[in-house]
């Protein structure tokens, strides 16, 4: 994963007259962290040893920020790879932030409450030096939530001896949380798909749409597509896909998925696998899940005019390629799923200015902001006649790159 956050830098920088020393610097993170730490299961006999990671890729924009990531399979490269896309995010959408991500490796539906509680507070404690209201400020990412900002925030508090709501976004808002931040990356992304569809020309009311994923992104995501009258047909969890081509009831959906955890047994229609929910055929495919998802094994089998990246890095570059000579649009993650950090950074400026702005403010800023960067990712593309990933990311490195130019280098 690494690797393709690497890649397509490099795609991006070939098209960009990009001084070479700034390049190499900008290809590797400025600091990691990697920790192993204890904490007892709930029998209080049982200790288990865990991995826990924070990347900062980039200082030179103001603190670092990015989400913490509770998943069996996360690694350090995982972790770099989303750090490295958490710098030009913030970039291409002009926040005074550089990017950071940061993961714990197990499977956080094996874990009780008070499990994931003692876990949470001693990964935090552990990275303690790094995190800050000015240095590093986490949010929710796959496998996290408002619940997990809250005993980081409260860990963090009790460390420093008193409260400090700005050290991380995406808590619940009886904490100093925004409103609008939990729905903010399924809100974003489908403001940057109206945005795409009536570039495309595309009638979001007679449309269709299939989501992979149905946590945080993937639902509210749904749930934006179906008020825009787009009939969702397929959604999808970790336990599988289900599908009705008359369109799925997204409320009934999520009622069902807070009583049971999964789609399975909601019985709104056809059981189907997520390999064949990717290859339906469909206007808006809306991977919002995992990274890795389109490759080169079922890119000639994608069958939508617009695939909106909710999930960062579900597309191989070699995928890319493919849809691209297909002429499916591809709205890239760092643009698609930019409205949840741009939400967190109206949470961090209302906390560290004692604001409260209403629900209407933050959509109403979130819009403008998501248009704008669509609209100059799209200038940009067809300036550079590529695609809109590579032109996503020359906004975002080009405005790095001139700050660091700025600065110098020190000594
Ligand atoms: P989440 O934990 O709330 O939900 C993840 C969903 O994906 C769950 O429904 C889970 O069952 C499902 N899933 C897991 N493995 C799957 C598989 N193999 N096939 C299909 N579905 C699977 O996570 P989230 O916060 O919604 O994050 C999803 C993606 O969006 C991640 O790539 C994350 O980095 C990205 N993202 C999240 C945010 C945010 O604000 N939460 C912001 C930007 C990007």
């Amino acid at each position: 994963m690494f690797r393709l956050a690497q890649q397509q830098f490099l795609k991006a920088t070939q098209l960009m007259d990009l001084d070479d020393n700034v390049r190499q610097r900008l290809l590797f993170p400025q600091r990691s962290q990697v920790v192993s730490f204890p904490f007892r299961r709930d029998d209080q006999e049982q200790v288990e040893t865990v991995f826990g990671y924070r990347v900062q890729h980039v200082l030179t924009m103001g603190p670092t920020k990015g989400g913490i990531r509770y998943h069996q399979d996360v690694g350090l490269g995982e972790v770099s790879a989303l750090a490295m896309w958490m710098t030009w995010k913030c970039a291409l959408m002009q926040l005074p932030f550089g990017g950071a991500k940061g993961g714990v490796r197990i499977d956080p539906t094996d874990f009780s409450r008070s499990e994931l509680q003692r876990l949470t507070r001693r990964y935090t404690s552990e990275f303690i030096g790094m995190l800050g209201p000015d240095k590093d400020i986490p949010a929710p990412d796959m496998g996290t939530d408002e619940q997990v900002m809250a005993w980081i925030m409260d860990t963090y508090s009790q460390q420093v001896g008193y409260t400090v709501p700005a050290v991380v976004t995406g808590k619940p808002v009886v904490l100093g949380g925004s409103l609008g931040r939990r729905e903010a990356t399924g809100r974003g992304l489908v403001y940057s798909v109206e945005s795409a569809a009536q570039h495309i020309g595309l009638d979001l009311s007679t449309a269709t749409a299939v989501v992979q994923g149905f946590g945080n992104v993937g639902s509210n995501a749904a749930r934006f597509l179906a008020a825009d009258g787009v009939r969702v047909v397929a959604v999808s969890d970790a336990r599988g896909a289900v599908y009705n081509d008359g369109g799925l009831d997204i409320n009934a959906l999520l009622e069902h998925v807070a009583d049971n955890r999964f789609l399975e047994g909601c019985g709104q229609g056809e059981e189907i696998t997520n390999a064949g929910l990717l290859e339906l055929g469909c206007d808006i495919l809306a991977p919002c899940a995992l990274q890795n998802q389109i490759t080169i094994e079922n890119a000639d089998r994608i069958s939508c005019k617009l695939l909106a990246e909710g999930a960062n890095g579900p597309t191989t570059l070699e995928a890319d390629d493919i849809l691209n000579e297909r002429g499916v649009l591809v709205l890239p993650d760092v643009l698609g799923n930019a409205g949840g950090v741009t939400v967190s950074y109206f949470e961090w400026v209302q906390d560290t200015q004692n604001l409260m702005w209403s629900l209407e403010e933050i959509n109403g800023r979130l819009h403008s902001m998501m248009s704008d960067a669509f609209e100059r990712t799209l200038r940009r593309s067809q300036q550079e006649a590529t695609d809109l990933r590579t032109a996503a990311l020359i906004e975002g490195i080009d405005r790095v790159v001139k700050a660091k130019l700025m600065r110098g280098l020190f000594p």
